[in-house]
């Protein structure tokens, strides 16, 4: 990064700033106030900043219903796009939430790498791919920080997955490190000039990430990077050898490893004062960068108005979805076969929706990245939306996905002494005497210190009180989950007074998403109403990860049918309709932060729902709402294949859309999906606390073209509604080791539509180990039918460098006159032609040309 003299300027002022401060109060700032901000500091003109997580929304400080956030699709959503310039509006539209919740960086992207499918973040992360990473994780910082709102990208480095995370050393060779995982830090930091980073909190190469060489030698040493690293929450753990490695703020505060022990360590001259000084004056920077210093306004930021962050964010959505298969079926009008996408609502009469995501559809994945949105429209009301009052729609769940108890809901709830709907919380001290109080419509809460207008030493016990009054006649399992103990009284009787642990070895983490629960079934009437009073009383208060994170749930489990039942009753729905679509997915008990995922099967029956309902009607279309790859067994068997990711709370909206035909599913995989579990796919538990990755430079496509192993489909594939006839490709170099691809693209089709170029290139005979190819380039084009486009793809000169660790050369030293052999650890170019493929799938190749860049460079 070149610095601006802008920058040079202000780094006067700053110095000012940071003369005026004594040690204490700079190493005062070098740790969180609380658990999302930093410490103001008058002496230096410094408000307080705010940080929060992303990335599929801005939570803000407080975490439930009563401020909600614009939820935007999650990150493997995202990278479906393909498009740099939708990835930098959502980017601009989270600097507008940003700013409306008072946040000034935001905890996000998270740019670590799908080196697996069972990782339990994979929905967190873009794609699997290093070069699609950088480009798209790039677009949203400069959305972001082009408003004054600082990005914080995360996690660095090799957090790809979720087992034993805080501890787990991930041993990666140098080259693979280079050119996978820190790849996209690299791009993130030089051409978007990234303001704050965020230190992972496993080892890599057998360092803890916050106290690792990497954060001076390679952050800021080789890439010139001027912000902030910060750690991981909790994840600082040394007061010497973090300050000296280049960490600048521990998070969360006010407890940490630095404060006094810091002052100590200075005064005792095993950190050094400049090294201080160099993280207060990032620290000034940001602060400076984001608007937060006497004197500095933050830059004029656009703002998104209520009205337009539904529309934009139904647009970004449907970009997202991937069609990967759409079969021809007899057409319920004219009879004769077409593809059975887009549905023709003009056409239909009846249509079957069915499956357990089709009214609960899951907008985003769960752990820090989970926001509340004011609404998520389901597939289910979307479709009725979009199909109109003259075609019956008829629902049926089928099956269950989820394990655990669900978090009640609040439409079956009455406030204790009113009609209204909700809960009322009541903050108890340790007499019973209540403290405070909160009206909520919502069953699920988590409080960060933020307990209400009272001192939260006091609190002891919190109580949930409500009426549920049963819809229908069964059984309902009413209960809770937390970790500590929970006393359940249902009308002023006990029915249970249990402790819940989380068990050994969990992180803690789970204490959120996957909290230990206990239920009580209880058989109701319909119309009958229950009181329940849930008293949760949290383990002794202490300043922890735990406690101030005190999270519970009051939970309902309202009847429902066998499997086998629910699955005759959806068989009978789709055999009367003209066409079904069938929803299935996951949920946040499978993909989360906090752990890996098990299986990549569909939870529950849902792949025997599948099966039984495509086969009582051809025209099934199913939709797959996951964050992550999932097996399909049954995906040649149904008629089309529709992928919606974790899309925002506009699921239903843009999901109408494109199977209505309103819309292009402009997606493509950002990831390959497997055929089965025997596929070659990293594992991501730890041996003896490490974990290897052995599989080096061959992760996703790269691996299963190398392996020759045909997966169920192909990074990059994603079909349209029209059709694409590829001209002759023209190679030329952009004067600087790189090229420009130009690709004449025809819209052969009778509608508008969207189509990804994209680029990969290939060595053969090379001298050294390679993927059999790899990305190089994209772009995205939207083609009137009949229209002609010359795509252009820039390919840099990166793409065509390997890191070398092989090469040596001698040396010569003045100060050690000896003469001595080093490796290079630099990149290099390999001389000679490398093919360049212009196609639609890291599979599907159109056409290839040869390039020499080290040839065509200028001054050759
Ligand atoms: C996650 C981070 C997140 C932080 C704050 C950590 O557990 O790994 O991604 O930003 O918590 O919520």
């Amino acid at each position: 990064m070149k610095p601006s003299t802008r920058t040079t300027i202000v780094a006067d002022s700053l110095i000012g700033r940071l003369n005026a401060l004594s040690l204490e109060q700079k190493v005062r700032l070098l740790t969180g106030a609380d658990f999302w901000a930093l410490y103001a500091e008058p002496a230096a003109g410094l408000r307080r900043i705010v940080t929060s997580d992303g990335p599929a929304g801005v939570r803000g400080e407080t975490w439930d219903e009563r401020r909600a956030s614009a939820n935007v699709p999650s990150p493997t959503a995202l990278g479906a796009t393909w498009d740099v310039a939708t990835v930098e509006r959502v980017g601009r539209l989270l600097a507008g939430e940003c700013r409306r919740k008072g946040v000034d960086v935001l905890l996000a992207p998270t740019v670590n790498l799908q080196r697996s499918p069972y990782g339990g973040r994979h929905f967190e992360v873009l794609s699997e791919d290093p070069l699609l990473t950088s480009r798209l994780g790039a677009e949203y910082v400069r959305g972001l920080q082009r408003q004054g709102v600082a990005a914080c990208v995360k996690h660095f480095v090799a957090n790809d997955s979720e087992t034993e995370r805080y501890t787990a050393d991930m041993q990666v060779d140098e080259r693979t490190l280079r050119e996978l995982y820190l790849a996209p830090f690299e791009h993130i930091v030089r051409e978007a000039g990234v303001w704050a980073v965020m230190a992972a909190y496993n080892k890599t190469n057998g360092a803890t990430m916050s106290e690792s060489r990497m954060l001076r030698e390679v952050l800021h040493d080789e890439w010139g990077f001027d912000g902030v690293t910060m750690t991981d929450w909790f994840a600082g753990r040394s007061t010497d050898a973090a300050a000296n490695a280049g960490l600048d703020l521990m998070m969360p505060g006010p407890e940490s490893p630095w404060g006094d022990a810091l002052v100590t360590a200075v005064r005792r001259g095993r950190v050094s004062a400049e090294a201080v000084d160099d993280k207060v004056l990032r620290l000034l920077r940001l602060a400076e960068r984001v608007g937060a210093l006497t004197g500095s306004a933050p830059v004029e930021s656009a703002t998104w108005s209520d009205a337009e962050i539904p529309g934009e964010l139904r647009t970004v959505a449907a970009k997202g979805f991937v069609l990967l298969r759409n079969e021809r079926r007899p057409h319920y009008g004219a009879g004769a076969d077409r593809p059975v996408l887009p549905m023709s609502a003009r056409h239909l009469t009846s249509v079957a929706v069915i499956g357990p995501n089709a009214r609960s559809g899951r907008a985003l994945g769960g752990g820090s990245a989970m926001v509340f949105p004011p609404y998520t429209v389901s597939p289910l009301d979307g479709l009725r939306a979009g199909l109109g009052p003259e075609v019956e729609v008829h629902y049926a769940a089928g099956v269950r996905a989820h394990t655990r108890m669900p978090p009640a809901d609040i439409g079956t709830l009455l406030l204790p002494f009113s009609d209204g709907h909700g809960i009322e919380i009541r903050f108890l001290d340790a007499d019973g005497a209540t403290l405070a109080s909160e009206h909520r419509m919502a069953a699920a809460y988590n409080w960060h210190g933020t307990f209400g207008d009272f001192d939260a030493r006091r609190l002891s016990r919190v109580q949930a009180r409500t009426r549920l009054r049963a819809d229908e006649a069964g059984i309902y399992v009413i209960g809770g989950s937390g970790v500590g103990r929970f006393i359940l009284d249902l009308d002023q009787k006990q029915v249970f007074d249990v402790v819940l642990t989380l068990p050994d070895g969990a992180d803690p983490v789970e204490a959120l998403m996957r909290a230990p629960q206990h239920g009580f079934a209880v058989d109701l009437a319909a119309g009958q109403v229950v009181d329940i009073v849930l008293t949760h009383e949290p383990p002794t208060s202490k300043v922890s990860f735990d406690s101030s994170m005190l999270a519970m749930q009051l939970n309902v489990e309202p009847p429902s049918l066998e499997d086998e039942e629910g699955i005759a009753q959806a068989v009978a729905l789709a055999a009367a309709a003209d066409a079904v679509v069938v929803v299935v997915g996951t949920n946040e008990e499978v993909e989360s932060e906090g752990f890996d995922r098990e299986s990549l099967a569909l939870p529950g029956a849902q792949d025997e729902l599948v099966r039984r309902v495509a086969g009582a009607n051809p025209r099934t279309v199913v939709v797959v709402n996951s964050g992550a790859p999932v097996l399909m067994p049954w995906r040649n068997d149904v008629a089309a294949v529709l992928l919606t990711w974790f899309p925002g709370q506009e699921f239903g909206n843009a999901l109408a859309d494109v199977l209505l035909g309103s819309v292009e599913p402009g997606g493509r995989l950002p990831t390959t999906w497997p055929a089965d579990e025997r596929a070659p796919l990293p594992s991501t538990r730890p041996v003896d606390g490490a974990v290897v990755y052995t599989e080096g430079l061959h992760i996703g496509y790269r691996r299963f073209l190398r392996e020759r192993v045909e997966p169920a489909y192909w990074f990059g594939h994603g079909l349209g509604y029209t059709h694409w006839t590829f001209g002759n490709a023209a190679v030329t170099s952009d004067g600087a080791f790189g090229a420009t691809v130009v690709v004449p693209v025809t819209n052969s089709g009778e509608r508008s539509g969207r189509e990804v170029v994209q680029v990969y290139l290939e060595r053969s005979g090379s001298s050294i180990d390679r993927p059999v190819r790899w990305l190089a380039g994209f772009a995205t084009v939207d083609v009137l039918p009949g229209e002609k486009v010359d795509v252009r793809v820039e390919v840099a000169a990166r793409a065509f460098e390997h890191w070398d660790v092989e090469t040596v050369t001698h040396r010569w030293s003045a100060q050690d006159p000896v003469h001595y052999d080093v490796e290079a650890h630099s990149w290099a170019l390999e001389p000679g032609p490398f093919q360049v493929h212009v196609a639609r799938s890291a599979a599907a190749v159109v056409q290839t040309c040869t390039f020499d860049p080290g040839e065509s460079a200028p001054d050759h």
